[in-house]
This record gives structure tokens, sequence and C-alpha cells, in this order.
């Protein structure tokens, strides 16, 4: 058996059509303009090219885009008075500080600073509160993505096993309670789980976010499992090159999984398109309109 290939790319394309359409006619029925603004500090080059591609697909589906960058060096009152003066911008409907944030500076406390309706990361203790209560508009970008693949893949998963592999607050908890939401039975792994593979065998829907390169094993996944990776881990591949791998052991995983998400192509290909949902969703709400959902 070979399980089911998850395509995120085809997925994210398909959800981007819907919200250049959804951004078009706000634009002519109401005139409003989506608008998100990404926030950089210092020069680490990952972030950068995160930061750039959030940009520019921002400005191929029809939103305004709006950067600011400030060197590494930024102060911490500096930082906060930018944080706040786009949230007073009635033009930014979004707002994405990128992190991880240099030491010097408190990421709690410009978080806090945040304004939740902007906040389309979904990171505030607002909006985390909210998805606990079910009554959150704004849910962190990768959850809602995986959600999305479910959906489409799996359809209805009331009553399956979850088992969701890391517990941080931009996947591993908003994930967990989405599945809840879902009526999943899940259960949530960590540093300090016992019996990882027993936990793993157990799972009808297994999600890693992790951080180490192929640590979920392919004899740790039940027959005909749905495989939701969602590392992004840059390992060498000789001669000078490095390529990425998820936190699944693929090839192994695919021999026995139902379906599975690659990596790349998979999970990632759909976390950008989510925050561009979710800056739909700020736009929609701070207007005062019916709320556009994908899930
Ligand atoms: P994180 O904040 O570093 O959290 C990692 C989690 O993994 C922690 O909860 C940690 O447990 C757990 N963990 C570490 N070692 C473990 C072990 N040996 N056994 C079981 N659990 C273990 O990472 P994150 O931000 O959630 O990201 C995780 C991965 O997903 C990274 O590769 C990241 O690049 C990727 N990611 C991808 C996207 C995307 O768009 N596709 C988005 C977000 C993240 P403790 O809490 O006990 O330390």
């Amino acid at each position: 058996m070979s399980a089911v290939v998850i395509d995120g790319k085809a997925s994210a394309a398909r959800l981007r059509e819907k919200i250049a359409a959804r951004t078009a006619e706000l634009k002519s029925v109401h005139g409003i303009v989506p608008g998100l603004a990404t926030v950089l500090v210092g020069n680490d080059p990952a972030s950068e090219v995160y930061v750039r591609n959030k940009r520019k697909t921002a400005e191929a589906i029809g939103f305004k885009s709006v950067h600011v960058e400030l060197p590494a060096t930024v102060s911490q009152d500096e930082l906060l008075a930018q944080v706040k003066a786009l949230g007073a911008d009635p033009t930014v409907h979004g707002i994405l500080v990128q992190l991880p944030l240099p030491g010097h500076l408190d990421e709690a406390a410009v978080l806090d600073a945040l304004d939740p309706a902007k906040d389309v990361d979904a990171l505030t203790p607002t909006n985390a509160g909210l998805l606990m209560s079910g009554r959150a508009h704004l849910v962190s970008c990768t959850p809602v993505g995986v959600m999305l693949l479910l959906k489409e893949y799996v359809g209805d998963i009331a009553g399956k096993e979850a088992l969701v592999i890391g517990r941080s607050l931009l996947f591993g908890k908003p994930a967990a309670q989405l599945l809840l939401a879902a009526n999943a039975t899940v259960t949530m792994a960590h540093s300090r789980s016992r019996d990882l593979p027993g936990l793993a065998r157990r799972a009808d829907i297994l999600v890693a976010a992790i951080g180490k390169p192929e640590f979920v094993k392919g004899d740790w996944i039940k027959s005909g499992a749905v495989v939701i990776d969602v590392g992004i881990n840059r390992v060498n591949a000789g001669e000078g090159k490095t390529r990425l791998v998820g936190d699944v052991d693929y090839e192994g995983a695919k021999k026995v999984a139902g379906a599975i998400t690659p990596v790349p192509g998979g999970v990632g290909a759909m976390t950008i398109v989510c925050l561009m949902h979710n800056t739909l969703i700020a736009a929609c709400a701070q207007n005062r309109l019916p709320l556009p959902s994908a899930l």
C-alpha cells in the first residue's frame, strides 16, 4: 500500500483564488482594500524570506501591503510605538510581527501591544482565549491550514483518535483545540511524553510539529492513518547542498499511512494563504461585514 499524497499546493491555490475573488468584491462593492502590515526587526535571513513571501502574496491577491523594517538594535519602546501606530491606522486590518525577535526585546509585551482585532497570527492571549471558548474568528494560520487539508482529504473526523506531537502556542496548542472542536479524541504529546511510538500507533490522525528531522518513524504509524507533517527542517544533502525534510520519515510512513503530507508542498503551502484569509476576515470584521469562512 502507498499513501495518498496530500497536495497542499493545490489546496492552497484554490483557497487563494477564493480570497482574491472576495477581495475584488470587497473593493468594488464596499470600497475596502484589506491591508496587511508586516514588521521585521533585524536581518535574520529566514525571517527576511518569510516576510518577503507574505508581502508578495498579499500584493498578488490585491491587498494593500505595508512594511515596517527596524534595525536589530531597535528599542522596546520604539517597537511598541510602531505596533501601536499600525493598530491605529484604519487602512491596516492585519498586523504581523515576524518572530523570533532579537533577544533584548520582550515578545510577550509586543503581543500585548497588538490590537487583537488585527492579530492575524492569532498569538495574543485574547485570541488564544477566544479559541478555547469556541468563539475565535482569528486562529493561528498553520493549524487552520491543517484543518482545511483534513476537511478535504478525510471529511468528518468525529471520534477519530488524533495525536498532536508538539505543544507550541503557534501550532500544537491551537491545532489540538481545532481537532477537539471537530470532535476528534485528542492526545497532546511533547518532549516529556512517555512511549511516543505507542501513542503514535493508536492515532488515526498523527500531526507532528516538533522541529526534528524525520523524528517520527514509519513503524510508529498505524496502518491507514492520516499523517500531517508540520516540520520544516533543512538538512545536509551532500556536495554542499541542503534539502527540506519534515518531522516524519516520509518514505517509511508513506508505505503504511492512508494519506500523508509531503515536505515541501504539504502543510507549509497552506500557511501563507491562511494568513491572507485571516487578513480578509479581519478586514470584514472591522467593517462589520459578514465573515468569510474557509473551515
Ligand atoms: P517549537 O515551539 O520548538 O515546539 C516544538 C515542540 O516539539 C515542543 O512542544 C516540544 O516539547 C516538542 N518536542 C521537542 N522534542 C520532542 C521530542 N523528542 N519528543 C516529543 N516532542 C518533542 O516548534 P513549533 O513552532 O511548534 O514548530 C515545530 C516545527 O514545525 C518546526 O519544524 C517548524 O519549522 C515547523 N512549523 C512549520 C510551519 C509551516 O508553515 N509548515 C508553521 C509553524 C511551524 P516541549 O514543549 O516539551 O519542549
